[in-house]
């Protein structure tokens, strides 16, 4: 019986052994066996196509965003909304693109001070910036985290204007 994905049931023509998988593939993988633990000496439980995968993947960020209580402010869902190209977007739908895409961001500082004034505008919260994508967050540091407002980075390069923060802070 050839794999299919336990959610959409989309099919391909596999050998039903995964073993052989490596021997037989010669084009991306967009089908995988979902095996305990991961481990190939385990039960094998069924399998999952590439899409159906990266929209649990995805669920899960923001699923996990909801749990944690994460808040976006209106001012950085516009601000996104400005910024970034492509088709119109709900402001559901753009609220579920930035936890995800936030999901993904890693913590960052800047070269100069002139920079993170930019986008301070005078408020007096502490903040910190985390970027993913070509945007950059800035993120009140309170638990759970507000992202107030969104930027693209324009004229600043990583590793160049900001670098990553390294992870032993
Ligand atoms: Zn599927």
């Amino acid at each position: 019986m050839p794999p299919i994905c336990a959610i959409c049931k989309w099919t391909r023509p596999f050998p039903d052994d995964f073993n052989f998988w490596p021997h037989e593939v010669q084009e991306p993988i967009d089908i995988y066996p979902i095996i305990e633990c991961g481990k190939p000496t385990r039960r094998l439980k069924g399998y999952i196509c590439a899409r159906c995968l990266h929209d649990a993947n995805a669920s899960r960020i923001y699923i996990k965003s909801i749990m944690q209580g994460i808040k976006i402010t209106q001012h950085a869902v516009d601000r996104f909304l400005e910024r970034r190209t492509g088709e119109n977007m709900t402001t559901e739908t753009a609220r579920i693109t930035i936890l995800k895409l936030f999901a993904q961001t890693k913590p960052i500082r800047f070269k100069s001070k002139h920079t993170i004034h930019r986008f301070l505008n005078n408020r007096s919260i502490e903040v910190r910036y985390t970027y993913a994508q070509g945007f950059i967050f800035v993120v009140a540091k309170e638990e759970p985290p507000v992202i107030l407002t969104i930027e693209a980075t324009g004229d600043r390069k990583l590793n160049d204007d900001f670098w990553y923060e390294e992870e032993s802070e």
